[in-house]
């Protein structure tokens, strides 16, 4: 019998890889921004009056003005050209959640035969892309405007292979956002407002502020061939199907284990990239599951941290396919193991270098810290439901809600210490603080936070948003997530918070005659007390939070087009309106996208997972039930009327066979029958709410049929490369 042709053939391919062995002649930090058009470059190639003008709209925002422009633009492209570069793009990123980016050569011809390179501040500032294929939500068709695309100069333009990349927002031509930089672009100006007025009651000479994320990218190597055995993961990015391996993770072998020379050498390559194009990346190790790994940078300002974790979601895919790997970024590739995430480390740092989550040297700046952490917590407590939206997509719901960390519930964990800490402000006094209180304070509770923090050792896995120290950690964010959208929400929710809570300061030293220390305590004390409930130290994964949660009024969305609803409450139109980060048309539309999107991912699952079980599956099923039948019909020759006491089992195999392929092919008649049924809905939530209340559950059920088929069926005949195959060859 032979083994099946393909599968076959990518499992010699993979065992004939010669690794791709990647040589290191610089060190890192002289590859380091070498392709980046970073302040030194910048200022080496265009004169004193060009360099200020970038260098204001970067700080402060201000326009840059035409003329100048071009004299930026010669500058770049002298700079580019200079580095091999042919061509130009803006690069943005549209609600598709990839990159988009088309190329323009430098080159034009200007007669006689000749032609030169040219590039001003006109094609620098402002282009237009045929954008009408980007997903928009109505607004092109509601407002019969084009889009285009307008330069972001706080992230400095890279070359990436020989072409000169902008970083650009892209825009309606009536101002609405088609992409998701222009909302977290305006969400990090809401927060810097907000925190920067807060900074000033600690420091006056604070002028800016700065939200800071440190991303950790979780993702899967698979061998290339292998990978493009599976159809299921060539249209899906996932594993429909396949029954789990013998051995999976559960002797925990492969966690921060030695990496794979072949992984190694990709790793390396990558990193060597990441320099160059100015990614700070610093840690690689192997993660939980077997094949998966993790990459993490240092954190970076928000705006930056988001392109560059857009960018190496690109550049990883092109790396990994000289080293004949598939990278996989879905959230789940592989049923039974550990899924992907992409942990958010997100903070506030000042422009006078003080990170506003990390306590300092003196109870003043301790106070700070307070106030930051608890801002924080009440923001998250105020809008639970958003942030669960925030991070909702078809491939997360495999993670969120479904038994792996983290849950569908948010909540904060803040660790023993500093529950102490809180408990301690709860009881301050209302109004004046006597002296002894203050001391008390000063002493025993502020004073005391960096020695506590120092030892806070005890981190909680399993919760969705945990401070870790100097930072809070969003663990909800899915691995194939664009970070620019919960990160738009997470600033816009603080900055709100903030905005109130210098309100409510401002007014009590103002009527109520309080000293600022004393006013500011007295408010954290009752956000502490008003915000208890979305604080939870336990095990989140446990049903007895399940059930606390739904007591504390918190929500449970398990499914995204429940999750999304949030995302257009009044509560949230409000919220973005007043912070001039969404509008509600904007909104609307973000969250039309968002449902079709959801419903087009199940859509296309469906039909891969109802084509490979028809295809594959059952044709392999009954060709191996016809030699079992032939098998009996041998025996019954053999033995005449006593055969059944030699057949018995493979005639119960061969009914047990009939029993799935019938369960298999009808399950798929009803999985299509219930997807017509949906594609006739016309309102985008019902619609979304029909595959994933309708359609969906059919995928468990049919997979269920196939992985037996899978565990009885001769390996030689099996045609899908399989877990053990797809997890375990290096
Ligand atoms: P782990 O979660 O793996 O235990 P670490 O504490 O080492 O990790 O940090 C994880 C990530 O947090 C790193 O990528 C780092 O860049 C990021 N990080 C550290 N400090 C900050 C900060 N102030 N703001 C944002 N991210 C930060
Ligand atoms: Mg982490």
């Amino acid at each position: 019998m032979i083994m099946s042709a393909i599968r076959f053939k990518a499992i010699e391919e993979t065992f004939n890889r010669q690794p791709v062995f990647v040589k290191e002649k610089k060190k890192r930090s002289d590859l380091y921004e070498n392709n980046v058009f970073n302040e030194f470059s910048m200022r080496e190639s265009m004169s004193k009056a060009a360099f200020n003008s970038v260098m204001d709209a970067i700080e402060c925002g201000t326009k840059i003005d035409r003329k100048i422009a071009d004299q930026i633009a010669a500058g770049m492209k002298n700079w580019a050209l200079s580095k091999g570069a042919t061509h130009y793009t803006h690069w943005f990123q549209p609600l598709t959640g990839a990159t988009a980016e088309k190329h323009d050569a430098f080159f034009e011809p200007i007669g006689n035969g000749r032609a030169m390179e040219k590039f001003d501040g006109s094609q620098l500032v402002q282009q237009e892309p045929d954008a009408s294929s980007f997903p928009n939500g109505g607004i092109r068709n509601t407002f019969e405007a084009r889009g285009y695309t307008a330069w972001d100069p706080t992230s400095p333009a890279f070359i990436y292979g020989t072409t000169l990349c902008i970083p650009t927002v892209f825009v309606a031509y009536t101002g609405e956002a088609l992409d998701y930089k222009a909302p977290l672009l305006r969400a990090l100006q809401a927060v810097d407002h907000a925190a920067t007025a807060v900074a000033k009651y600690f420091d006056k000479t604070v002028s800016k502020v700065n939200a800071t994320l440190g991303w950790e990218q979780e993702y899967f190597l698979v061998d290339k061939a292998l990978a493009y055995s599976r159809p299921d993961i060539v249209l899906a990015g996932r594993t429909l199907l396949g029954h789990s391996p013998a051995k999976g993770q559960q002797l925990d072998d492969h966690y921060f284990g030695s990496i794979p020379i072949r992984v190694m050498n990709f790793m390396r390559d990558l990193e060597q990239e990441c320099m160059l194009l100015g990614v700070p990346v610093k840690t690689r190790h192997n993660e939980v599951a077997p094949n998966q790994f993790e990459l993490a940078p240092i954190f970076e300002e928000a705006n930056l941290a988001v392109d560059h974790n857009a960018l190496l979601m690109d550049v990883m895919e092109k790396v990994a396919d000289r080293h004949y790997f598939r990278v996989l970024f879905h959230e789940k590739p592989f049923a039974g193991i550990n899924g992907s995430g992409k942990h958010n480390n997100w903070s506030l740092a000042t422009n006078t270098g003080v990170n506003l989550l990390s306590p300092g040297t003196t109870p003043m700046k301790n106070l700070q810290f307070l106030t930051f952490f608890i801002n924080t917590i009440k923001a998250v407590h105020e809008n639970e439901a958003l942030i669960r939206g925030a991070v909702a997509s078809a491939s997360n719901d495999h993670r969120l809600g479904a038994n792996e960390a983290p849950p569908a519930i948010i909540s904060v964990f803040i660790g023993e210490q500093l529950t102490k800490v809180l408990d301690e402000l709860e009881g301050v006094s209302t109004g004046k603080l006597s002296p002894q209180e203050k001391t008390d304070l000063k002493l025993n509770v502020v004073g005391k936070i960096p020695d506590v923090l120092l030892d806070n050792t005890d981190r909680n896995r399993t919760s969705p948003f945990a401070f870790t120290g100097n930072k809070f950690e969003l663990r909800a964010v899915g691995s194939k997530t664009n970070c620019a959208h919960p990160m738009t929400i997470l600033n816009t929710i603080v900055a709100k918070q903030l905005i109130e809570f210098k309100e409510e300061v401002d007014i009590l030293v103002d009527k109520k005659k309080l000293k600022k220390d004393e006013a500011i305590f007295n408010v954290l004390r009752e956000y502490i007390k008003s915000s208890k409930k979305i604080r939870f130290e336990g095990d989140g994964y446990s049903e007895s939070w399940e059930k606390e949660a739904a007591k504390r009024g918190l929500s449970n969305n398990k499914t995204t087009p429940e999750a999304l609803k949030a995302m257009i409450s009044k509560k949230a139109i409000a919220l973005f309106e007043e912070m001039k980060v969404m509008s509600k048309i904007e909104l609307e539309a973000r969250h039309e996208i968002e449902l079709e999107e959801y419903t087009k991912r199940i859509q296309i699952e469906g039909r891969v997972l109802g084509d490979i079980a028809r295809n594959h599956v059952i044709p392999t099923a009954i060709q191996y039930q016809n030699t079992l039948i032939e098998n009996v019909k041998g025996i019954k020759e053999v033995f005449g009327k006593e055969y059944t006491r030699f057949a018995s089992e493979q005639i119960e195999m061969i009914t047990q066979i009939s029993n799935h392929i019938a369960e298999i092919n009808s399950k798929i008649t009803a999985m299509t029958e219930e997807r017509k049924k949906s594609n006739q809905i016309e309102k985008q939530q019902l619609k979304a709410e029909a595959y994933c209340n309708k359609v969906k559950p059919y995928f468990e059920e049919i997979r269920y049929h196939c992985d037996k088929l899978e565990l009885q069926i001769d390996d030689a005949l099996w045609p899908l490369t399989k877990y053990r195959e797809l997890l375990f060859t290096k």
